[in-house]
Order: C-alpha cells, then structure tokens, then sequence
C-alpha cells in the first residue's frame, strides 16, 4: 500500500520548514532601534548590553530614517519592540513608520515604543490609541533601569500576544486537519498526515519525523509487532520496516517504549507522541525537537493527540467497513462488489482485449452437504490459491459468489482451455485426493459493456447454460442469450403480478380405476393466462417460480386451494378418495414444508389420507438426508406419495425401495409409446418394478380406447389422460361426474 502514498503527504512541506527555522532563530527577541541619531543607536545598544529578557537574549536592528526603515521591514519578521524616534527626516516620518506597521504590514503584535527629543512633539492620544502604541517617553527618560522596565513590559505583551496567536492557528489546524484525516483512507495516510500536522503546529523541521504502528496482533512469543508506517528525511527508507530495523538507539526505545506504555514522552531533544483509538491498533510519532516545546506547543499537542485519537478510531472504522464491504471474510478475496468496481475501472480505462470469467465449482452444494461445510471452505481455499498461484498479476481474482469465483484479465490468460488445465490436477484436502470439475461463463469486454455489474450478469447468463447443458465445459456469452434471458426476466415479473392479482387458478383431471372405471379423484394442476388471455404452459412458468421463490408462497395456495376444494367435493356426497397436487422439488427442500402441510390440511379439515403429494424423480435422485426425513414426517402425518413422471429420472432401485412411497407414475411419453413399435415395454417395466415394490402404479396421458385397453392388459390399476378427461374448472367437476358412466 505504502508506495501508493503520495510523497507530499509525507515530506513537510518547504514553506513550513522555513517557519520551522524561523522559530529556530527565534530564540532571541529582535528588537528594532529606528532613529536618525547615531548616538541614540549607540548608547540603547549599549545600554542593553549582556541583557536577558524573559531568558532570551536581544538581537538589534538599526535603521536611520523612515525610507530605510520600509526597506528593512519589507524583508524582516517577527520584531518583538520597536524603539522608534518620532521625528526623523520629516516631523511626522515616524507616525508615519507606525501607520506602514500596523496597515500595510498588518505587524499587530509588534510592540512599538516612541521616542522623542522633546515633549513638545508628542502625538495625540488619540494616535497612540488608534496604532497600539505601547509606550511614549521622551529621550532622556530612557535611562538604562527605565528603558529596561519599558522594554520588558514591551516584550511580555509581544510574547502574550504571540501566543494566542498561536494557539489560535494551532486549533485552526487541528481542526483543519482533523477534518482532512477523516478523508484519508488508509493507516499509511493517516501516519503521514500526522507528521505533517505536527510539524505545522510545532514549527520543526522534517528531519527526524517517524511514525510506527502496531497493528494489535499478538506475536507467537506474546509481543507486538511494531512497523514504520510513514517517515521523512534521513529515515524515509524505514517505511514499513520493523521497528527494530532503526538503528538509533534513541528512536527505536522511545517508539517501542511509547507503544507499550501506550503513553507520550517528552525528552530535551525530542518527543514521541502516542494516539490511539479504542481497540489495540495505536500509533507512535517520534519527532526530533531542536529546542524545547512551549507551554503552548505541548498543550496544542495535548488537544492534537486526544483529537487524533477520535479520527483513529473513525478510521478503524471506516477501514473495518471497508474491509466487510469488499472483502470476502472466508477467503480474504475481493468480493463481488469489489469486482464489479474493478471491472468498472477496466471499461472507463478502455478496453482491449479483456475477458471476464465466472469459475463454478461443480456439485459444491453436495459436497457442502456430504463432506461439511468445514471440508467445503477448504476446497475453496485450496481452488482459490490455485487460480492465484497459476494467474498471479495476470487476472484479478475475486469470490463473487458462494462456490463462484471471477477472474477479470488479459484474454490470453483467461481461455478456458488454459483454465480448465489448471483442474487437471485434484486438490488434496485432509489427506483425501478430491477431483472437481468447474464451470464456467465467459465474456469478452468490449466498447459496448455498460457496467461491470452488467458484465457479471452477462458471465452469470453464459455460466448458467454451461451449467444446464453440459458442466464442467465453458460457455461464451453472446448477446442472443441476453435477449433470452431478459424476456424469463419479463415473463417472471408478469408471473408474480398474475399471482398477486389471482390470474392463476387451479384445473382438475380426473383419475380413474381402469377396470372399473370408478373415479378415484382428481389432480390440481395449475393454470396462468395472462391479460391478453394468453395460456402459459406450467411447464414454462413453474421453473421460473421456482426459480425466483415465488414457488414457495404459489406451491402453499395450491396445496391449500386444492384441499379446500377436496372438501367441498366431499361435503356434496361425491365418493372420492383422492387429490393430488404437484410439488416441486424447491418447495420440498424448504424446512417448513411439513408444517405447509399440517396446515393447509387443518385449516380445510380435510384428512390426510384424501391427500396425495406428487413429486418428480429428479427430487428422489438429488434426495439428501433432509428429503428423506421429510417424506418420512409426511407418511406419519397419512399423506400419500406418488412419484410423478417415473422413467424420466434416473432412481435407483434400492434406493426407491427404501423411500416411504405409495405410488408410481408412469410418463405420459411411455403411455404414447405405446403406438410406437416398441408398444408398452417401458410401461411394463414400470408396472412390474412397481408390484415387486408393493407400489400402486397410475398412468397419465391417457388419449386413446387403444392407450386404455393396453394398460389395462399389462395390470396397469389407474389412468388419467385427455381421453377420460381433459383438466377442468372447480365448478365444472358435479358436472362431469354426473355424466361419467361407471
Ligand atoms: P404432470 O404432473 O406430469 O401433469 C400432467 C400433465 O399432463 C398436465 O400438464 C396435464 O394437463 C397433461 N395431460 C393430462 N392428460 C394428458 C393427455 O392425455 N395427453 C397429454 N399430452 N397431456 C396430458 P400441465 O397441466 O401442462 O402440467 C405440466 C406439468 O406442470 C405437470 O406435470 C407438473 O409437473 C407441473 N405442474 C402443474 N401444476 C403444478 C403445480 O400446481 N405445482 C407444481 N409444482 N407443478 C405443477
Ligand atoms: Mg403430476
Ligand atoms: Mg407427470
């Protein structure tokens, strides 16, 4: 981070030095003896030979007449007293010389003494009040014990009124300051900008200036680690060295000393000052001091350090924040949000020839699942440094998702050949050997990407279809599959607009016993038509409600809507014995799926046994231990269970024969076979692996005499399908079997 700093921030800048030197030479009182009498010159100097005043000696500058004097003042700073003789070249030539003093070079602390020959020319009082002016004695007053008095009150005033001056800047700047750290944003520029603060306020030079951190952790052995954070001068080549790297003595024990006693020091020729916010984290400034501090300086300090400390913490802070905001915590890699920013800093560099790149690991939540969560983060630690270690500077790596990672860099580094070599190789984690295959989504920036959160969305598209048609490969991202996925965006908001404005309804298919032609009861299947009076198929919106979620709150109003009307049917005295509502696998791995059950079947009143759940295979297939339980709590509660679609998924038998299931489903597209040349073969298989299974085994899709007559031969019990009936409305049911002849 350090050599992103600005050098100015370190350095003091020359203009303060300057002042700092001044200070230095300041250590007298200048003293300007203005009069056109040689004699007088002589006989103050001499007068005031050897004095001391307030511990510091006098430093005289003569000058002669009032054009001499502008000259002189022009180049002059910081004159404590001027003893100024009243009337030189003409009569007025030194009220004059006090009206350039105080207007035109604004010296409003410069005490001014004035001194006459004779009485007769002494100025107004209004005068001495308008130009504060000190003192007035005529010459022969000044005698060496007089003068002395006058001079020493002269002095005293200047040095009162230099102080408040100070201290008055010196909050200034403090405030000033303060308000500048909260906009640095690193602990490197906070350090730097206390040694510039110091020296302003202090007035020293940069030489000397060091400032050490400890960063509040723990060594091994107990210490702390101490770091040079900032320096200037002689020990600018100690950034970010250890403290123990300084090889003066002197520095090295007052910043160590400093840090532990997490207190300031003053010495004769320097001072450490500490700051620290409220957690570990501290900072020490070492500061050579040419001379010692005044009472002001070391107060200024007192309010410099406590003020310093607030800003330390904010700073802590902010960097925690900033830390939380765009780092991944497990990984310690920029997050999404950091990568987004910088694939925005590529496109507003202009690009050329950069790709961005989404890395999925393959079956990450089963392994989450399998192995544990503690065996899945290492796997992610282990993929990470591989993809860092491989690509180094060449792409910036970021974790943008749960078991999704983003690279952004050169294309030449990023082909997914390249890439995908680099999974060759399995990880070893915990001592077992672990193959993984990754997936992957690729964009080539150009002119045309918007936004780096545009850009990821476009990897996020591109990844998704390697992912649905064949993982472990690569898809690159075209603007057609944009389109495509904008319109499932569309379509998904008109969804959730039908749900919330009950445009979605429910149709019921009967299902019957194929010998006897009894009706056994019905299936809910859901129905959408749009404003347009459009029908969208369930097999397009479903997969986008599961998607979005929406499933979870539209699977409830089914199960509900579906037992109320089974209730209904009930009351009006039809013999029924079955409903039987669809459930998609996301709803079934929601935990409170059970408790949606308990629920829709009390609050309708309708009892259990009347209830059938149909979920697909696939949701057996992908089955963990929680599907299991789940089936299990839903067979104590006297649902049945049929298993929709069988054939399609790809069941183990044995695994299907530990599932607590009641029936199977056999395929519509094993039903249409059944003209096919192959005829009913699957479907036999079907009903054969059911009976050995003890299952029940219903058809659907039924269109034909011909499909009915053949199930009904190979002892397949139950049917449903366009040829019985097609699905229909609640209010249309008594009506249908009314007519339905047994
Ligand atoms: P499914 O559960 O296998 O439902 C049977 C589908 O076959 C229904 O299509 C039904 O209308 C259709 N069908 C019935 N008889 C015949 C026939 O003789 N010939 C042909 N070709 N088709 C017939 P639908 O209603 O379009 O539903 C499609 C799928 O959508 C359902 O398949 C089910 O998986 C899903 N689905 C429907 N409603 C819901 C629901 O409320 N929740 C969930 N999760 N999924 C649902
Ligand atoms: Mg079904
Ligand atoms: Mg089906």
């Amino acid at each position: 981070m350090s050599e992103h700093l600005d050098n100015d921030e370190i350095l003091i800048e020359e203009d303060l030095e300057a002042e700092a030197l001044e200070n230095i030479s300041q250590r007298t009182w200048k003293i300007a003896i203005v009069d056109d009498d040689e004699d007088v010159h002589r006989a103050t100097e001499f007068s005031l030979l050897d004095v001391k005043i307030l511990g510091r000696r006098l430093e005289f500058i003569h000058t002669y007449s009032k054009a001499e004097t502008h000259q002189r003042f022009a180049v002059e700073s910081n004159i404590a007293v001027v003893l100024l003789d009243v009337v030189m070249e003409t009569e007025h030539a030194g009220l004059e010389l006090v009206c350039f003093i105080r207007d035109e070079l604004k010296w409003r602390d410069t005490r001014i003494i004035l001194r006459t020959g004779q009485p007769g020319y002494a100025p107004e009082e209004e005068a001495i009040r308008d130009y504060d002016i000190n003192d007035y004695k005529t010459k022969n007053e000044l005698t060496r014990k007089k003068l002395l008095t006058s001079l020493t009150a002269a002095i005293r005033s200047y040095d009162q009124l230099r102080t408040i001056e100070a201290s008055r800047r010196g909050l200034h700047q403090i405030i000033a300051s303060s308000s500048a750290f909260t906009m640095q944003d690193g602990i490197e520029g906070f350090a730097s900008g206390v040694i510039t603060q110091i020296a302003a306020l202090c007035g020293v030079p940069s030489e000397g200036l060091l400032c050490a951190q400890c960063d509040g952790d723990v060594q091994f052995d107990n210490s702390m680690k101490y770091s040079v954070i900032a320096s200037a001068g002689q020990y600018q080549n100690l950034m970010n060295r250890s403290i123990d790297e300084i090889d003066n003595a002197v520095i090295r024990d007052s910043l160590r000393r400093a840090l532990t006693e997490r207190a300031s020091l003053f010495e004769e020729n320097n001072m450490t000052l500490f700051f620290s916010g409220r957690g570990k984290r501290a900072i020490a400034a070492f500061i050579e001091l040419p001379y010692a501090l005044s009472e002001v300086d070391l107060q200024l300090l007192e309010v410099f350090c406590f003020n310093l400390g607030v800003c330390l913490d904010n700073l802590g802070l902010v960097s925690q924040l900033k830390s939380y905001a765009f780092r991944d915590q497990l990984l310690l890699l920029p997050n999404r949000l950091r990568f987004i920013e910088q694939v925005d800093q590529i496109l507003s560099n202009g690009v050329s020839d950069q790709w961005v790149c989404l890395i999925d690991i393959d079956d990450f939540a089963e392994i989450n699942d399998v192995l544990g969560h503690r065996y899945g983060d290492l796997l992610l630690r282990s993929v990470a440094n591989r993809l860092q270690n491989a690509l180094g500077s060449k792409a910036f790596l970021a974790r943008v998702g749960g078991d999704v990672f983003g690279l952004v860099g050169g294309s030449s580094s990023l082909q997914p050949e390249v890439l995908q070599k680099l999974f060759v190789d399995p990880f070893v984690i915990d001592d077992t050997v672990h193959a993984v295959s990754m997936s992957m989504g690729l964009v080539a920036l150009d002119s045309q990407s918007q936004s780096g959160a545009d850009v990821l969305k476009d990897a996020s598209i591109a990844l998704k279809r390697t992912k649905g048609l064949q993982r472990g490969s690569h898809t690159l991202f075209t603007r057609e599959m944009g389109v495509e996925i904008r319109e499932r965006a569309l379509m998904m908001q008109h969804l959730h607009k039908a749900f919330d404005a009950e445009r979605l309804y429910l149709m019921y298919q009967p299902q019957i016993n194929l010998n006897t032609r009894k009706v056994i009861g019905f299936e809910a299947l859901l129905r959408w038509r749009t404003d347009d009076g459009e029908m969208i198929p369930p097999t397009d919106f479903i997969p986008l409600a599961e998607h979005s979620g929406l499933i979870m709150s539209l699977g409830a109003w089914v199960l509900r809507s579906a037992c109320f009307a089974m209730v209904q049917l009930l009351e009006r005295e039809h013999d029924l014995t079955r409903m039987a509502v669809n459930v998609s696998a996301i709803q079934f791995r929601q935990p409170e799926f059970v408790g949606l059950v308990q629920t829709a079947l009390r609050d309708s009143g309708l009892a259990p046994h009347y209830l059938e759940l149909e979920i697909t295979e696939s949701v057996t297939v992908n089955g963990a231990a929680s599907f299991e339980d789940a089936l299990v709590k839903l067979k104590e509660l006297g649902v049945q269970i049929a298993i929709d679609d069988f054939g399609t998924g790809y069941s183990s038998l044995s695994y299907l024969d530990k599932l607590p299931v009641d029936r199977l489903k056999i395929d519509k597209a094993f039903v249409a076979q059944i003209d096919s040349a192959g005829g009913p073969r699957i479907a036999e298989l079907v009903i054969q692996l059911g009976k050995k299974l003890n299952l029940s085994v219903i058809a659907e899709g039924i269109e034909t005499q011909h499909h009915w007559d053949v199930l009904r031969h190979i002892h397949c019990d139950e049917g449903q399908g366009f040829f019985i009936a097609h699905p229909m409305l609640e209010n249309a049911i008594d009506n249908w079997l009314k007519n339905w002849k047994t």
